[in-house]
């Protein structure tokens, strides 16, 4: 990758030594600096309860009760929080969203699909079903990073992906099925950003996947999909065809893993323990009602002081594809984002910068239900603070 450095103001901010002069006041600091898109900020309470089992259920086999009334507490769980439609299933493995792409083209895609590309991740998923030689060639439709493109029917196309929040840019879609679509073409969300922040109606989907680090405030690597009958049929016939799928990336094998509460190989302990603690904390809140209404109030917060701000303007033009989980904000020529991000982090505000890849001048936040709205609310006092002092 190729960057240049921005020019830096004539006033020097930064030390020598790697400090800051520009200290941000008590008050106006956030209570928790955690801002990342993933992994993202992990409740404290959610580390202390984990704490509490460290004797009993950390450095446990995963096959046997402490651990599998784990992943059931998670599976319970992940289905109430989403009001699971009859007969979807909720299924786990390892690996992640990224390892889920590579699922899904050994063991979802029958041949030929249709990816919505907006960004990173949209086009990761679409160039692991390019590079699959044992598929038919993929349509890709693209649009620009801030907007999104539609996804429309196609005769031949037998799965339908797009993201349901692209975190490399700060867009949201709808959950929609491809009116006119092939009978029986499914339709594959990555939730990744999007799921536990974004309202969603899963009978507009057939798998709507995800990883934890992001609105479930947990660590990574392991991947959640929740499977309509359609999408599970889809597996066992591709798994029935004959077709060669490494074991590792065999969804029919996660499925009868994920009924017995358990995964193929060894899961991370802790990720399933701070996921399902999670769940269950955001649905003592309120459910998923509760957690998109929270992100919502968060993203009017930043956007509108974006929007009142002279040097800030939100990177996403058309108000109904802005993110309520991941805002992109703009800044103005002549304010340095990267310097406010670097500001920041001296205060340990972190992890504010934008998608490496987009190239802008911007900040990146995320405002997942972990996150305050009150904190969103500092952080835009901060940025005032050190903006005005640059
Ligand atoms: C973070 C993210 C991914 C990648 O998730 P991993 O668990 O790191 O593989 C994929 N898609 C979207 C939309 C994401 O935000």
């Amino acid at each position: 990758m190729r960057y240049r450095l921005r020019p830096v103001p004539h006033r020097l901010f930064l030390r020598k030594d790697g400090g800051v002069d520009i200290q941000i006041p008590d008050e106006l600091l956030p209570a928790d600096g955690r801002f990342g898109a993933g992994p993202s900020k992990v409740r404290p309470a959610a580390v202390s309860a984990l704490a509490g089992v460290a004797t009993s259920y950390l450095g446990t086999s995963h096959r046997q009760k402490t651990v599998r009334d784990q992943v059931a507490r998670l599976r319970r769980g992940i289905g109430e929080f989403f009001g699971l439609p009859a007969g979807y299933e909720v299924v786990l493995g390892n690996g992640g969203s990224t390892a889920f792409w590579e699922v899904a083209a050994f063991g979802l895609i029958r041949d030929r699909a249709q990816f919505a590309s907006f960004g990173e991740f949209g086009a990761k998923f679409a160039a692991a079903a390019e590079a699959a030689p044992f598929l038919g060639e993929p349509t890709v439709r693209k649009a620009e990073p801030g907007s999104a493109p539609s996804l429309v029917a196609e005769p031949g196309v037998d799965a339908y992906c797009s993201p349901h929040n692209e975190t490399s840019t700060g867009v949201a879609v709808p959950v929609r099925r491809v009116a006119g679509a092939d009978e029986g073409a499914l339709m594959l969300t990555d939730g990744t950003s999007g799921a536990g922040g974004l309202d969603v109606d899963l009978t507009e989907t057939d798998v709507y996947y995800f990883a934890p680090q992001k609105c479930f405030g947990s660590d990574g690597g392991i991947w959640l999909a929740l499977m309509s009958p359609a999408a599970l049929a889809r597996a066992a016939e591709i798994k029935a065809s004959g077709r060669y799928i490494p074991a590792f990336l065999d969804l029919v094998t996660a499925v009868e893993n994920s009924r017995l509460e358990q995964t193929y190989n060894t899961p991370a302990l802790a990720t399933i323990f701070l996921a399902a603690e999670q769940v269950d904390w955001m649905l003592e809140q309120g459910g998923l009602a509760w957690a998109a209404k929270r992100t919502a109030e968060s993203a009017s917060i930043l956007y509108g002081w974006a929007e009142r701000s002279p040097v800030a303007s939100p990177f996403v033009t058309d108000p109904t594809l802005r993110s309520n989980v991941i805002a992109t904000i703009d800044f103005a020529d002549g304010v340095d984002a990267s310097a406010i991000a670097k500001v920041l982090r001296a205060n340990r505000v972190v992890d504010t910068e934008p998608y490496r890849k987009l190239g802008r001048n911007q900040l990146r936040v995320a405002l997942f239900p972990s996150i305050e709205p009150s904190d969103v609310e500092r952080l835009t006092a901060s940025i005032d603070y050190v903006v005005a002092r640059l």
